[in-house]
Formats: C-alpha cells, structure tokens, sequence
C-alpha cells in the first residue's frame, strides 16, 4: 500500500483559542484591573459550581495548587509523602518544596493509576498523606484509596491536572480527597495559559490556602476591594511564609471563555477518543486504553500501547518515524524513578516499578486537541496504523 504522509504538521496538543476569550481577555485589559480581581473570583466561582464543591482557590499553576494545599495540611520535615511514578514531574516536587520526602508507587497496568495496594506497599510511619494523580483523565479507583487513607490517617490531595470534568462512581472528581488541584496550562483540556486551581469542601483550608498565593498576606483577597481604593486601609498583617502564585484576571479571563464552552470541546475530545478506539481496538499491534466501569472520564490523553513484541521498532524510534510523517505523539510520563532527581536517591530502585517501566516502554499519546479537527485526527490514527503495519514482525 503506498503511503501518503500528512501534508501539514498535526501538532500534539494545540489549545482551542477563538472570539470568545479575545473578548473576555481585551475586557480584562481594558477593565482598570489586570491581577488577581474580579474575573479570578468569577472562574474560582463558576469552577466551583462546575464540580459541585464549596471552595476552591485560583493560582498561577497546577504545581503551586498541589504545593499550598499539602501546606496548608501541615506537610513539613520528617513527613512522606506518597504519589505516583506516572506522572508530571510537579507532582513528586511539591512533596519536596514542603521538606517532606518523596515516596514513588508503581501504579496499575489498565488505569496507568496508582491503587491502595500501591500506594499502601509505600506507606511508612512517616507517612502523612497520599497523593494519586488521575492519569489521562483516567479516575484513580478512589474508594479503597480513601478508606486506606482513613485507615492511616493521611490526608489525600488529588493531582487533577488532566481530570477537570471526570468522575468517580457519579461523584465529580474534586469532591472526593481533601484537596483537588487541576492545571490549566496550555496543553491540558481547559487552559488559562498558565494556571490552577485548588478546591476543597474544608473552609479553613480554603482561607490558608488563600493566604499561601500571596505571601501569607492575612487578607489578600481584600487588596482588590480596599487597598488600592478609596475604602483601603494602609495596614496589612503577615502571620505566615506564604507563596507568590495568584491568578490574574487575564488568565482567568482565558478561563472564564474557556469554561463557557468546555461541555462542547469535551464532547469532541470524547468524540476523538471513539475514533481512535474504533481505529486501533481489535488490532494485534496495539493495547487501547482501558475505561473502567467506575469512570467518568476527562479525556485529556490517549495513552496508545505498541505491542513491542509484533514491532520491529521500538517505542522512541516509532515516535520519531511518526514525527517525520508529521505527526506529533508525545511521551507521557518518563516514570520519576527513572530520571535523576529522583532515581537517584538510594531508597528508589527501578526493580520496584514493573508496571510503570514497561508501560513507559510501550506508550505514546496521540494529539486529541479539538482545535485540530476530525480529518487531522482520522489522519493521525491512519499514520500511526499505516507505520505500525509497516514494521510488523
Ligand atoms: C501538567 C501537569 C502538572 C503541572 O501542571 P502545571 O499547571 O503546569 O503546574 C502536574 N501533574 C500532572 C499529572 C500534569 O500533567
């Protein structure tokens, strides 16, 4: 069969920008408050009312949600905490920023997702709080997770990044642990350019994690209302050593526009993940992804497996190919025992992490961005069908 390359470059993971955040971004320009103001207040709202929780807390990223809120709980020196291999870089570093160690679960072969049992192989008398990270969007199976969690008494703090929009038995991913933290950012399934967002049922909680964006100022929130008007009081108090991570009324702008329209583009996301199901499901070179009976899924990534066994190619090398055939596939995640920060340390083994080293070997994720159509889509899946044939065993 002779092979037709895609003509133009299909990009992994380009966001989905139109009119409606040109306008709402220009009103925020235009409006005589460009920082954290009255459009970060409007997205914490509508967020809020979005995964039916009572608090939740704009900031300038993911990583600095996950970093408050462990925070905010008190995570300090001495403690440890457990997260996943699979996963985000940020996800291991917040634990770090805190002072508190580290500590890798190997995660299930299905989900890419840690489990109780994982996470619970981990845990130490130092442990003090778990942290699963919804993979692709994927739901951890977060039942026996919390009830190892009341178990320990740990505290649990979700990694949502790709999980705005998912659900767990019918309940909103964001309603289920202590503290959920979703990521904005460019590439995700909503994004503010840069940006995240904590949320919580626990109103003290809120108000610290609230401090914890702006310095530990006690009422930051306030200097949008008084300081800088007419009614500001000049004093201020700060009680606490908080962080600078607050989202601007810009980026909220973004978010706000995005949100308007987001039921639509998870539509066409899911769409997407169908058609690429009905490309590669029954074939012998390929594992799809596995959707289990207690997911609502978010659809942020398509983690597709290589059957390396019935492929001449490996996994990097099947990725460049596409590359040159001009499609973009990314590569998530490098497992964190296996890169040096943390693999280095003497008390992680790349013998401990099974599953995640030969999922690492085996996955790519293919683009699933709504901004890129249908056809690019159709002609990613064929690419990818058309390669993989093509260096069949
Ligand atoms: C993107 C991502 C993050 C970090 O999000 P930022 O908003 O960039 O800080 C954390 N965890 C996972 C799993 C991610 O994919």
């Amino acid at each position: 069969m002779k092979f037709l390359k895609s003509e133009e470059y299909i990009p992994f993971s380009p966001p989905s920008i139109g009119r409606e955040e040109e306008a709402l971004v220009l009103d925020a320009l235009r409006s005589g408050w460009i920082t954290t103001g009255p459009k970060t207040a409007e997205f914490e709202k509508r967020i809020a009312e979005y995964v039916g929780v009572s608090h939740s807390v704009a900031t300038f990223s993911c990583t600095d949600a996950m970093h408050i809120a462990l925070k905010a709980l008190g995570i300090g020196p001495g403690d440890e905490v457990v997260t996943s291999t699979f996963t985000f870089a940020s996800s291991a570093h917040v634990i770090a920023y805190c002072g508190a160690t580290p500590v890798l679960a190997d995660v299930d072969p299905e989900t890419f997702n840690v489990t109780a049992e994982t996470l619970a192989a981990k845990l130490t008398k130092r442990t003090k709080a778990v942290l699963p990270v919804h993979y692709a969007g994927h739901p951890c199976d977060m039942d026996p997770i919390l009830e190892l969690a009341r178990e320990h008494g740990l505290h649990v703090v979700e990694d949502a990044a790709h999980a705005l929009g998912a659900s767990y038995k019918g309940r909103k991913v964001g309603t289920i642990g202590d503290v959920t933290a979703y990521s904005f950012y460019a590439t995700k399934n909503l994004t503010t350019a840069e940006g995240g967002m904590a949320v919580t049922e626990n109103e003290e909680l809120a108000a610290c994690m609230r401090r914890l964006t702006m310095y530990g100022i006690s009422d930051s929130r306030e200097i949008w209302n008084k300081r800088y008007r007419k009614a500001g009081s000049i004093h201020y108090d700060v009680a606490e050593l908080g962080s600078k991570c607050n989202m601007t009324d810009i980026n909220a702008a973004l978010g706000l526009a995005q949100l308007g329209k987001f039921g639509k583009t998870q539509e066409t996301r899911k769409g997407f993940y169908s058609l690429y199901d009905e490309y590669f499901d029954g074939n012998d070179l390929f594992v799809t992804p596995t959707v289990k009976e207690y997911a609502g899924h978010a659809w942020h990534l398509y983690p597709l497996q290589l059957n390396l066994e019935a492929l001449t190619m490996d996994r990097d090398t099947f990725v460049d190919e596409l590359k040159a055939l001009n499609v973009g596939t990314s590569v998530l995640f490098t497992p964190l025992h296996q890169m040096s920060l943390y693999g280095s340390r003497p008390e992680i083994s790349y013998e401990d992490y099974p599953v995640a080293n030969d999922l690492f070997e085996r996955v790519l994720c293919l683009p699933l961005s709504p901004a890129l159509g249908e056809e690019r889509i159709r002609k990613a899946a064929e690419t990818v069908l058309h390669l993989a044939d093509r260096c069949r065993r």
